[in-house]
């Protein structure tokens, strides 16, 4: 076992998995449950596998605090950009158009595919300002018909995060999770549908997770074809296809996992702690480090920051490494430093961070 060679990853997403679910799934690789088979081998259709597939769902919902009778789990293929379109398609019409609250680059992207098909509204924006905050409530406008408003929780490129749940009076509220998913207890029920590619904060890329109130999602419009429909995932038990099983098994194990650490509000807990290192470095560094972020909108999940200049911010990355601290870059839209903390980062590997912060603020400032 190479696992001392292994580093502290901080990559967006991809991203850290824990590392008892790797051991885990390491050791179950070969024979899955006794089957003499590995979880990729094994039909779809098995009962061992619909164990694996039915437990991943419960113990979603049950993290979550949502009824099963209210809510459906589905998994979906195709990436958080296919819920881009898939929720125009199925939701919005050109007299009720779906809005969107503009927070960074994903939440652009969601509203560009809503405005290729003719259906979209801005709801509020914060480009102007860069997107160094979330909108406020005050800020959110929707018409009487919405369809949705549509709102990207966390912006992993820019490290802002939604601090409230949004509003709506009665107008369905759809948000992209992507990363911050699981990360916090929430009011989900304030939510008709949650979507969430899995890569960053619950396992290997290659499936979506997404949270529907049953009834927002029993009707798709019978125009579109057949793997559009939420209803052909809610009415097949996701599996009217051959779904991602290993994907899915993965985070069947990160929400056992994810249990056993105590649930939301622990995860919640030590979230907090862990980006007070990383803040509490930028903070008290006399502006070497600069955050992107607004205090009221950073990110538990993404924390972005930069450099006094990019010569710095080149051989921070470097010796960040040598330090087993790794993908720390930025996303090249907004430069500088962006450290991924989510779940599966443990405290230690923040406190190293901010350690490491720290000494090479006093050997470069
Ligand atoms: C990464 C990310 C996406 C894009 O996900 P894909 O699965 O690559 O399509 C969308 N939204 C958010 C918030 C993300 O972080």
């Amino acid at each position: 076992m190479l696992e001392a060679d292994r580093i502290y990853n901080f990559n967006p997403g991809p991203a850290a998995m824990p590392l008892e679910v790797l051991k885990e799934a390491q050791a179950e690789f070969l024979n899955f449950n006794k089957s003499g088979m590995s979880i990729v081998e094994i039909s779809h259709r098995a009962k061992a596998y619909d164990e694996v597939h039915n437990a991943a769902k419960a113990d979603i919902l049950e993290l979550m605090n949502l009824s099963a009778d209210e809510y459906e789990v589905m998994f979906i293929q195709g990436g958080a950009s296919l819920q881009f379109a898939m929720v125009p398609l199925n939701f919005a019409t050109a007299d009720k158009k779906g809005y969107y609250a503009l927070s960074g680059q994903f939440a652009e992207k969601a509203y560009d595919e809503a405005n290729i098909l003719g259906v979209g509204e801005v709801a509020a924006s914060t480009k102007e300002e860069k997107y160094v905050r979330v909108p406020r409530q005050s800020e959110i406008k929707l018409a009487d018909k919405a369809a949705y408003l549509h709102i990207c929780m966390n912006n992993t490129i820019f490290g802002t995060e939604y601090h409230y749940v949004p509003e709506t009076n009665g107008i369905p509220l759809i948000a992209d999770m992507s990363s911050d998913m699981l990360s916090r207890p929430l009011n989900f029920n304030k939510f008709s549908l949650i979507y969430a590619g899995v890569q960053k904060n619950l396992g290997p890329a290659g499936v979506v997770l997404v949270v529907a109130k049953k009834s927002f999602v029993e009707n798709s419009p019978t125009t579109l074809p057949t793997m559009l429909r939420y209803n052909t995932f809610y009415k097949k038990n996701s599996l009217y296809n051959t779904p991602p099983a290993f994907c899915i098994y993965m985070v069947g194990k990160v929400a056992k996992w994810l249990k056993s650490m105590g649930g939301l509000s622990k995860m919640h807990e030590l979230n907090k702690k862990k980006a007070a290192l990383v803040y509490d470095a930028i903070d008290g560094s006399n502006g070497f480090y600069r955050g992107h972020a607004e205090k009221d909108s950073r990110s538990l999940m993404n924390v972005t920051f930069r450099l006094p200049s990019e010569d710095l911010e080149k051989k921070f990355v470097a010796e960040a490494l040598e330090n087993k601290l790794g993908g720390v870059k930025g996303h090249r839209s907004v430069g500088g430093m962006r450290a991924s903390i989510y779940n599966a980062m443990p405290y230690e590997g923040c406190e190293r961070l901010a350690d490491f912060m720290n000494k090479f603020r006093k050997e470069n400032a």
